[in-house]
């Protein structure tokens, strides 16, 4: 069995990110990318849950909105970290009344200089009491880190945190965003070997913004490759040229990995359409364009 066989047999899901936004005016932006991003019909939006509980009313009201809008499944986000066993339920209870079938259970990270944990220390244990509560009402999907969790001792070790959340029921996974393809087929290899045996579905960041992605990248533990640094270090505030080769890799790494057998995308949106737009926009030319040579060949 060669790298990625074990997730050929996954049907393919594609979801879209955002985070909840903070005034008005970032209501009506993201209403706007959502219909957008729409047309596309991803299998589910997601939203992002701030620590500590900081977004637990907006990350709702997001997921609401978006669900009403476009009728597209919503799956929020619930992190563990600085939270109340307390909190928790309810969160789980508000999510389960409005008739939500899927979260995203996070340990989450608290801002600096606040120190409290809670009595949920990791994301698997989250998963745990998740189950224990709401039995098999949510598809739980978990974090992945085909890098590495910037916390994790070693990969080994790391590895082993990512199978305890499957083990303690999570379905499926969605991974930190990276640009090395290869550390993600190792990662997916590595876990076969361990017996995981749940989609584990690429995270993909549409490169928009070189300093923003620098910071993103130091605080989560993504290499960005020297080459792709370097030239956009060279195209310096040309943002026209920047976005045209941020689409142009991005794309080029949804290809290979869905070439190879990823069982889906998770683009990163940052609240913006137009890089993700794009990059769908390719990659259905792409699949197009394969289709018609096998059908003249043929
Ligand atoms: P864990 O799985 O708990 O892992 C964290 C670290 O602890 C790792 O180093 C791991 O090796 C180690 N570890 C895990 N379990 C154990 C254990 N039982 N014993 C000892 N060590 C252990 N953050 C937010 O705040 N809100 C969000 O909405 C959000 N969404 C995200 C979505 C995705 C798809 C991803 C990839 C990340 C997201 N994050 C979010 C960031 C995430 O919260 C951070 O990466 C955080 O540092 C780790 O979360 P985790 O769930 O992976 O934690």
């Amino acid at each position: 069995m060669s790298v990625m066989d074990s997730q050929k047999k996954f049907t393919p899901r594609y979801s879209f990110e955002f985070f909840p936004p903070r005034t008005p005016e970032a209501v009506g932006k993201l209403q706007m990318t959502t219909e957008r991003l729409s047309k596309y019909r991803p299998d589910f939006f997601s939203v992002t849950y701030g620590a500590g509980g900081s977004t637990r009313t907006r990350t709702f009201e997001t997921v609401r909105d978006i669900t009403e809008k476009t009728g597209i499944e919503a799956a929020p986000h619930i992190s563990c970290i600085g939270q109340s066993l307390e909190e928790i339920r309810e969160v789980l209870e508000i999510y389960k009344s409005a008739g939500i079938k899927r979260i995203v259970a996070l340990r989450g990270d608290m801002p600096s200089g606040h120190a409290a944990y809670g009595p949920l220390r990791h994301a698997n244990e989250l998963v745990e009491f998740i189950r224990n509560e709401t039995g098999d009402h949510f598809h739980i999907e978990v974090a992945a880190y085909p890098e590495f969790h910037p916390q994790a001792p070693n990969p080994k070790k790391d590895l082993e945190n990512f199978k305890r959340k499957i083990d303690a029921g999570a379905n499926s996974a969605i991974t930190q965003y990276f640009y090395n393809s290869e550390a993600y087929y190792r990662f997916v290899d590595d876990c076969e070997k361990l017996g995981i045996d749940v989609p584990i579905v690429p995270g993909v960041m549409p490169i928009i913004n070189c300093s923003q992605l620098v910071r993103f990248s130091d605080a989560c533990g993504a290499e960005i490759p020297r080459w792709i640094l370097k030239r956009l270090q060279e195209f310096g505030d040309d943002r026209v040229s920047i976005r045209a080769f941020g689409i142009d890799v991005t794309t080029q790494l949804c290809a290979d990995l869905l070439g190879h057998g990823a069982p889906g995308i998770h683009m990163y949106t940052m609240n913006q359409s137009e890089a993700s737009e794009a990059i769908w926009d390719n990659l259905i030319l792409k699949k197009r364009k394969e289709v018609q040579k096998k059908v003249s060949v043929g």
